[in-house]
């Protein structure tokens, strides 16, 4: 199941599951729309992945299945990811 984290691991804006701001990669490492946008391009930082939009979960669905409420936070921040 998908893990939905509660923030931006950037910027750690708070991401709820309803967050239509939220991206995240194939490992859920996951970020707002304007770190991917203005800082990643689009690219995972941790594994050089494509950031896509995260699914919403249906309100319903949350109930036994909740979000993640563990924040997941770079200590460091984001830089863009480095060309290979
Ligand atoms: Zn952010
Ligand atoms: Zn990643």
């Amino acid at each position: 199941m998908l893990e939905l984290r509660p923030n931006c691991e950037c910027c750690d804006k708070d991401l709820p599951p309803e967050s239509l701001e939220a991206v995240m990669c194939s490992f859920e490492c996951t970020y707002c729309t304007s770190c991917a946008d203005s800082v990643l391009s689009g690219i995972c930082p941790n594994c050089g992945g494509e950031l896509v939009r995260r699914p919403i979960r249906p309100a319903g669905k949350l109930v036994n299945n909740p979000a993640s409420t563990k924040r997941v936070l770079k200590a460091e921040g984001c830089a863009p990811v480095k060309a290979a």
